[in-house]
């Protein structure tokens, strides 16, 4: 069937500045990490994407490697675009990093100009874009100079593939040298992707407060701690989730009973709220507004609506969110 987006899709999401930069970014973004690649239902994720963007998610986050096999989420996502998305490009974020391995040889990952420069290429191709909105520097290299690796991003902004740069799972000292050497060359570091949710809290630590200062947004992943934080693990393990299948990012093993009981403690705080967790873990993470976005995933189009009801309640009074810092200390 021909898609149709919803011609309400922009009257519910809420836009928000990325530092100080002139792009805004939906609250609520969506990543391809899981659920895209060769292996899953093509159908499936098509409908993701189409739902999502008639939710006003017009943010799609991907990587060179994701999968798997590596590269099949972005080839996937190239197909949907050119069966559904063909006029709506200019409506889209679309972005992609280089940083882990993606092919064989010393240059197939880290932060070379050498091989960031040939992954976006790769990435365009298979996505069948001429560009990409944000390209990512997904993880520090500790070989290659800082200056060749912020060079490379630079250079692809005026090569025109990529409109702005942005760098991920840096921490605070190695992210404020990237933001003086990009400045320097002329092209403002737009934003940083850390991962951060109640289960990780690194970010509070100096980086939210450099991001600010410097008006780099901030783009939070793995907000749900990849579904620990939902109702998926109140009663075991569903054969359907992530944790049951071949993930090695998430398997039995971390689901241990101390989790669980944090995650039923936040569970009933949640509902007090008239929220579900995984509402409440999302508004705990655009709380403040330190957060431009917050990148979730999802394996279900339910889950999508569910979680972008979240919005219709960001506010946390202090004794929740003392409650929620009581009960993450364990
Ligand atoms: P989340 O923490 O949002 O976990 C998503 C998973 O949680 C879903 O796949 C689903 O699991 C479950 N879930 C989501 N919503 C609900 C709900 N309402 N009810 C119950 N379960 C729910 O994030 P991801 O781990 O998927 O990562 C999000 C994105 O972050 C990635 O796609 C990627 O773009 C980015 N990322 C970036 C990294 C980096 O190094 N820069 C590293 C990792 C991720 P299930 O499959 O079990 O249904």
């Amino acid at each position: 069937m021909v898609y149709k987006p919803n011609e309400q899709r922009y009257e519910s999401m809420i836009y928000n500045r990325c530092g100080k930069s002139g792009l805004k970014l939906p609250a609520l973004s969506l990543g391809l990490w899981h659920n895209f690649g060769g292996e899953d239902v093509f159908e499936n994720g098509r409908s993701l994407i189409r739902r999502a963007f008639d939710l006003g998610i017009t943010h799609f986050d991907l990587a060179n490697n994701y999968g798997p096999p590596p590269g099949s989420a972005e080839e996937n996502f190239g197909k949907i675009l050119r069966q559904d998305f063909a006029g709506f490009r200019d409506e889209m974020i679309i972005s992609t990093k280089a940083g882990y391995g993606m092919w064989q040889g010393p240059y197939g990952e880290w932060g070379s100009r050498k091989y960031l420069v040939s992954s976006l290429d790769q990435s365009l191709n298979r996505m069948g874009l001429d560009y990409v909105d944000i390209f990512y520097h997904h993880r520090p290299d500790p070989d290659t100079p800082l200056e060749e690796t912020m060079m490379a991003l630079d250079h692809v902004v005026k090569q025109g593939k990529a409109l702005y740069v942005g760098i991920s799972n840096y921490g605070v000292e190695e992210t404020k040298q990237a933001i003086d050497i990009l400045r320097k060359l002329g092209t403002p570091l737009l934003i940083h992707q850390p991962a951060y949710s109640m289960f990780n809290r690194w970010i509070e630590e100096g980086l939210t407060s450099l991001l600010q200062e410097e008006g780099t947004g901030c783009i939070a992943f793995v907000p749900l701690a990849q579904g620990l934080l939902t109702n998926r693990y109140l009663n075991g393990v569903p054969t359907d989730s992530r944790a049951s299948k071949a993930s090695v990012f998430l398997n039995r093993e971390d689901i241990t009973e101390e989790v669980i009981q944090k995650v039923q403690k936040l569970n009933v705080l949640a509902q007090q709220r008239d929220q579900s967790l995984a509402q409440m873990a999302i508004a705990w993470v655009l709380r403040e507004q330190k957060v431009t976005s917050c990148l979730i995933g999802a394996s279900k189009v339910s889950q999508l609506e569910e979680n972008v009801t979240a919005l219709n309640n960001l506010d946390f009074s202090s004794e929740e969110l003392n409650i929620i810092d009581q009960i993450l200390i364990g």
